[in-house]
Order: C-alpha cells, then sequence, then structure tokens
C-alpha cells in the first residue's frame, strides 16, 4: 500500500508524551520523516529509536516559548531534513483553577506555550510550508493546530485555558483564509478529556475537582486523537478538513 505521506516531513512540537507523540507515530507510519520537537531529550529519542532506522526521525530539543528556540527547531528540521511540509502546533500545558487569586505564574506559562509557543513555530514554519506547497510530491502543506473543546466552550475554573484555546481557534481560523489560496491547509482539532499526561501539572485540589468531572468517564485515547490528525493531513490537495471537535462519547460539554 502506498504510504500517503512518503516523502515529507512533519514537525510535531509535544512529542514527548500523550497526543504529540501518538501523532508522530501516525505520521511516521504513514511514511513521513517527522521531526520530534520538546524538551525532554531522552523521551524523544526512545521515540526516534521505536520509528524505526536512524533517519526516519530527527530529535529537536527546544523550549518553544523561546521564540530563537522555536525557530532553531524549524530551521534545524529544514537543514537536515530538506524540507517542511506539516506542522503539529500540539504542545501544550492546562492549569486549571478560579480566577479570583490564581497564581499569576501560571497563566503566564498557559499563554506563553500555549498562544506565543504556537505563534512562533507557525511563523517560523509558513515560508517552508508555502514552498512545500508548491510541489512535489503532494503539492499542499498542512498547519494542525490542537486547540481542545476549552476553545469552543467556556467552563468554570477555565478561564485562562479557555482564553488560550479560544485564542488558538481564532488565529487558527484568520490564518487559514490567508494562506488557503497557495494550498497550505490550516485545521484545528479539539479535543475533549484525553488520558495523558496534561492534568498531571495541576494543584492536587484541582486535580480531585477534575477527579468528580471526569472520574466516571471512559476518556479517549491520545491515539484516538492522532488518527483525527492523520485522517486531516492524508486528505487529497483539494479537500481541507477545517476542524475536528472530538470527544469522548460520554462527555457532555
Ligand atoms: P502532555 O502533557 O502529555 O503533552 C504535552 C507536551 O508538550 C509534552 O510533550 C511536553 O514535552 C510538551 N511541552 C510542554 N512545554 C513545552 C515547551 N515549553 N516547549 C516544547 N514542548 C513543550 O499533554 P497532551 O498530549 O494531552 O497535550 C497535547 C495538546 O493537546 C495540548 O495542546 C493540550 O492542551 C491539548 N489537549 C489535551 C486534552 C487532554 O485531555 N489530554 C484535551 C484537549 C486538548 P516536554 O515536557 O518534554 O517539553
Amino acid at each position: 500500500m502506498t504510504q500517503s505521506l512518503s516523502g515529507t516531513v512533519a514537525l510535531v512540537t509535544g512529542a514527548s508524551s500523550g497526543i504529540g507523540e501518538a501523532t508522530a507515530v501516525a505520521l511516521a507510519a504513514e511514511g513521513a520523516t517527522v521531526a520530534l520537537v520538546a524538551r525532554r531529550r531522552d523521551r524523544l529519542e526512545a521515540l526516534a529509536e521505536r520509528l524505526g532506522p536512524k533517519g526516519s526521525a530527527l530529535v529537536i530539543e527546544a523550549d518553544v516559548c523561546d521564540q530563537a528556540q522555536a525557530q532553531g527547531a524549524v530551521e534545524t528540521t529544514v537543514r537536515e531534513l530538506g524540507r517542511l511540509d506539516t506542522l503539529v502546533n500540539n504542545a501544550g500545558v492546562m492549569l486549571l483553577g478560579p480566577i479570583v487569586g490564581a497564581p499569576i505564574e501560571e497563566w503566564q506559562r498557559m499563554v506563553n506555550l500555549n498562544v506565543l509557543g504556537l505563534l512562533y513555530c507557525t511563523h517560523a514554519a509558513l515560508p517552508h510550508l508555502l514552498a512545500a506547497a508548491e510541489g512535489d510530491p503532494r503539492s499542499v502543506a498542512d498547519v494542525v493546530n490542537i486547540s481542545s473543546t476549552a476553545g469552543r466552550v467556556a467552563r468554570l475554573n477555565s478561564g485562562v485555558y479557555n482564553a488560550t484555546k479560544f485564542g488558538v481557534v481564532a488565529f487558527s481560523e484568520s490564518l487559514r483564509q490567508e494562506v488557503t489560496g497557495r494550498h497550505v491547509r490550516v485545521s484545528i482539532v479539539e479535543p475533549g478529556a484525553t488520558g495523558t499526561e496534561l492534568a498531571s501539572q495541576n494543584r492536587p485540589v484541582i486535580l480531585e475537582e477534575m477527579a468528580k468531572t471526569f472520574g466516571g468517564i471512559e476518556i479517549m485515547k491520545a491515539e484516538d486523537i492522532a488518527n483525527a490528525i492523520r485522517y486531516i493531513v492524508t486528505q487529497p490537495r483539494h479537500v481541507a478538513i477545517n476542524e475536528i471537535l472530538i470527544r469522548p462519547t460520554e462527555q457532555e460539554r
């Protein structure tokens, strides 16, 4: 069977765990060479090993909140792998809790990563994506931005996380209108509850609240979201999947 991403290069941020890791596996299975970007080099190296022979994955240790490192990650990818066809802006952090009295540092972490990190990577990648969309092997390129159900529905105790993910949706739609005529597709994926490390960074009191909300339901796996991303980026050139909202069946909102 032909692998639909053969001859292409993808960059996945936050590839050291969860949805990013599963996405790297899914894109590599479609034949893409994948640049794995995150801060935990050991995790990226273990994943690169799993992805197969030398050359099918590139490990890039970078903090994408730092503009120079984000740009460097993109430039290293293009220098080492020759091109960039697919950018998956996945790295994110979710720190929940009331707005009143919130630790400002938590807000800064979310805005710096979920918004600015995504913007820095996108800015650096766009010239390369536009170039890739002009020629073989696919004449199309993709930006996939991972938002959340929190980018569609605001909830109590999620105000700043909501703000970052609503922001991702707004930015993505504006960018889509700007570059779609040049065959760079911009897509948003909005997952509901998915079993990853994401929640673990919250304060214990918040974890207890989350357990009450999601404890009783069968949540999704990282691979479920990776499948949605794979679906988006393997469409033929004339089909753009703009948005996928994907929830566990039992999640109400
Ligand atoms: P994880 O916590 O498992 O993964 C987050 C990833 O982001 C890690 O690989 C982490 O790697 C990376 N990361 C964190 N900070 C940085 C940084 N400064 N620079 C580069 N990489 C960084 O969570 P998920 O897989 O669940 O999250 C992926 C995305 O999915 C996020 O955007 C999240 O908001 C979104 N999402 C998740 C949902 C869920 O229920 N799990 C639901 C809806 C959306 P490292 O620490 O090595 O840098």
